[in-house]
């Protein structure tokens, strides 16, 4: 039995991850193009035929692609969404996407041998009503191995620390540094909701959760890999998004996580857990 997990892409431009085992290989998001996942799929050796699902985070564009949609359905593999991501789509794309699976709330439900758990995170504007974070577990000999997923939201609260909890690998938004942000010549509004509890995550607040998660868990050599996702091009950058976590992590003592920044159209090493 293994665990993988892999970031195709990460940013505004498009979001798209996958997690396998030898039983189940599932997309997380789809914001790419056809061509980009399913070149990327194909240098980790996976086929988009062979895929056994897929789970939508919520309905931004930069999380879904109408024609990824279009060849998931034609090769008969199911998207698993909740029914307010369902209903923020179909009022985009209409029948385009009537072939999707609902998913609970808070309700964990399983791929052949991967827990799933959808949560609510902090992040809806005109377009979107709901956005779900996501746990992806396996139990190998009594043990469970887990991958936290959170890429959008505008605060981090007790239940989401709650659920990443114990996580081996931890994928969390550090989408804007504070001060670029301030500084930068985007519209007010656009700031505003940005740094609002329902836009996106700054690489402080990012840092300072992943602290907490660590603090939290029951044993604090279980997070191993950190990957900052969703960093924005305009307020934000690699270096800055690294050099704050680090800086926060050392200050409470953390020195033994490896940390990734992810890109916009650009694969991630893939990471094998058990
Ligand atoms: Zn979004």
């Amino acid at each position: 039995m293994s665990l993988n997990f892999c970031i195709l892409s990460s940013g505004s431009s498009g979001n798209c991850s996958v997690i396998w085992t030898e039983k189940a290989t599932i997309l997380i998001d789809c914001g790419c193009s056809i061509k980009y996942i399913t070149k990327n799929l194909s240098n980790l050796g996976i086929s988009t035929k062979n895929l056994t699902a897929t789970v939508i985070t919520h309905g931004h564009t930069d999380h879904m692609s109408p024609s990824v949609f279009s060849l998931l359905f034609k090769n008969n593999i199911p998207i698993y969404l909740h029914k307010d991501v369902f209903e923020d789509l179909f009022r985009k794309y209409g029948k385009k996407i009537e072939k999707c699976t609902n998913i609970l709330f808070n309700k964990t439900f399983k791929i052949e041998n991967i827990y799933i758990k959808p949560f609510y995170v902090h992040h809806k504007d005109q377009y979107v009503t709901r956005t779900f974070g996501f746990t992806f577990s396996s139990i190998v000999n009594t043990k469970e191995y887990k991958i936290g997923y959170i890429t959008d939201t505008g605060k981090i609260c007790n239940e989401i620390i709650k659920n990443l909890v114990n996580s081996n690998i931890l994928i969390i938004e550090s989408n804007y540094d504070e001060a670029m942000l301030e500084s930068s010549l985007r519209f007010h509004d656009n700031k505003k909701w940005v740094s609002s509890d329902w836009g996106h995550l700054s690489n402080e607040s990012a840092a300072d959760a992943i602290v907490k998660i660590r603090q939290l868990s029951n044993n604090k050599e279980n997070l191993k890999y950190v990957f900052l996702a969703h960093i924005s091009k305009h307020h934000n950058n690699v270096k800055i998004a690294i050099d704050t976590t680090k800086k926060i992590l050392t200050k409470n003592g953390i020195s033994n996580i490896s940390l990734f920044a992810t890109k916009n159209k650009k694969r991630c090493p893939s990471i094998k857990i058990i």
